[in-house]
């Protein structure tokens, strides 16, 4: 154990180094990051200068994203194990961004069953998931208490199972397809056992850019509107950015301070997790819908994200979480050095970004994430989706298996579903199950406007 002279050295010391490193940098760059360092905010500005760090600069960025996280989070590094349950590929929407989904009448159009739904939720349940992420498109007609009575029949079966659900654009669908206002919507969600929404359908939260990439997608002042209306009534949220398309660097400085900005009003996000575009299948770059549009971010573009994201959320947003799926696990592992402090989770089924062109697969069995964090000296712990730490892994546990590290390669496709096989089968169909959409919903919890 230091004695107190000795952590006294010890901080001499690096503030030393942090005082020769910033000496070093262009003076504005070290001016910023010194602030940060002195845990004060950055401004839209200031991010934005951040964003175009380069050599030396952009190494400098990464290290003080890494210190802040050690003083605010520690080494621990987080993940959850959940399963992702895209129920239909079906919409009407025509996000340029979006290769998932499916006009009602096509072919590769699927809709899965409450039963089905359920099916799945159980089985992840039994192989150890404390998590289901329930997110679709929004299928033509659908019933506007749909989303509440596929969350019911969850829960019936499931009672403690953690429901992350429903986009804040399906949040908005259901409750014009209910005719009731977001508030009475949100109310009966939570009700019928929602336990977090995710904060997905951001994108860019700038009007100007949503036009360009996703014509017809809920707007800003929209989706503030249903996020902020559930951390009031007490429904925590996730914040998402997805980045890489047409934005620009001072866009991403704007939407991160938003989402601050937010954060200190309401307090109800839990995590912030930047995407980067999956251009491959994305309409807008295979059929040159949308000028200009970039093929996804480049390898500094995504570190820099992560660093400046914990930079400019540090005092308000603790945890920053690392998408596997984007990045595959090695670049992800590596963004566990410029700020983040989660690694995702399991997910067991991923179709979107698989959808889009993703090459990293659909599951990561909790054993090979802990292997990845261990890896770099870090500690892992499986988490709830609200970030309660469920358990800690110390180095002499390495060998520890989950019931999910137990599922063969070789049969697991088989036995949970994949994304291109769903598209495939005739028995799952849209065009035929339709009428499922319209739900026998026995109570109608939430009130109609008059
Ligand atoms: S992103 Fe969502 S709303 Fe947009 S087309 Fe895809 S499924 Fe539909």
């Amino acid at each position: 154990m230091a004695t107190e002279t000795e952590r006294l050295e010890g901080l001499g010391e690096m503030r030393g180094l942090w005082d020769r490193l910033l000496a070093l940098l262009d003076r504005e760059v070290a001016r910023i990051l010194e602030k940060a360092l002195a845990g004060e905010d950055i401004d839209v500005e200031e991010g934005t200068r951040l964003f175009q760090a380069e050599g030396l600069e952009l190494n400098a960025l990464v290290l003080v994203a890494d210190e802040l996280r050690r003083r605010r989070v520690g080494d621990i590094v987080t993940y959850v194990i959940n399963r992702n349950i895209n129920f239909t590929n079906v919409c009407i929407k025509h996000c340029g961004f979006c290769a998932f989904s499916r006009d009602h009448r096509e072919e590769e159009g699927y809709f899965l069953p409450m039963e089905e739904v359920v099916r799945r939720a159980r089985e992840a349940w039994e192989l150890g998931a404390t998590e289901v992420c329930i997110q679709a498109g929004l299928p033509p007609k659908m019933d506007g208490y749909y989303y509440v009575e596929l969350t019911k029949a969850i829960k019936r079966e499931l009672p403690d199972i953690h429901i992350h659900g429903f986009s804040p654009e399906e949040v908005l669908y259901g409750s014009i397809r209910a005719g009731c206002s977001i508030e009475d919507y949100l109310k009966a969600l939570k009700e019928a056992g929602v336990g977090s929404l995710p904060g997905t359908s951001a994108e860019i939260l700038d009007d100007e850019v949503r036009r360009r990439i996703s014509p017809g997608r809920i707007s800003v002042a929209q989706w503030v509107e249903v996020i902020t209306t559930a951390h009031r009534l007490g429904i925590p949220t996730t914040a998402t950015i997805m980045y890489g398309h047409v934005e620009t660097e001072r866009h991403k400085a704007a939407h991160i301070a938003l989402i601050r900005d937010i954060q200190r009003q309401t307090g109800g996000f839990t995590e912030f997790v930047p995407l980067s575009f999956v251009h491959e299948e994305a309409p807008m770059w295979r059929k040159g819908l949308v000028p200009g549009v970039r093929p996804g971010a480049t390898g500094a573009e995504v570190v820099k994200m992560y660093a400046v994201s914990r930079i400019m959320l540090n005092n308000w947003v603790a945890n920053l979480q690392v998408s596997w799926v984007k990045e595959g696990p090695k670049l992800a592992q590596f963004c566990l050095n410029a700020g983040c402090n989660d690694f995702m989770g399991t997910l067991i089924n991923e179709s979107i970004s698989t959808a889009a062109g993703a090459q990293y697969g659909q599951r990561m069995r909790p054993r090979e994430m802990r292997r990845l964090i261990r890896d770099i000296g870090r500690i892992p712990a499986e988490r709830t989706t609200t970030y309660e730490i469920r358990r800690v892994f110390p180095p002499d546990e390495d060998d520890h298996y989950d019931p999910l590290d137990l599922v063969e390669d070789e049969t697991a496709d088989q036995r949970f579903g994949s994304y291109h096989a769903l598209v495939r089968r005739q028995d799952y169909r849209f065009r035929d199950l339709r009428e499922l959409i319209q739900v026998q919903a026995v109570d109608r919890p939430v009130r109609r406007q008059a």
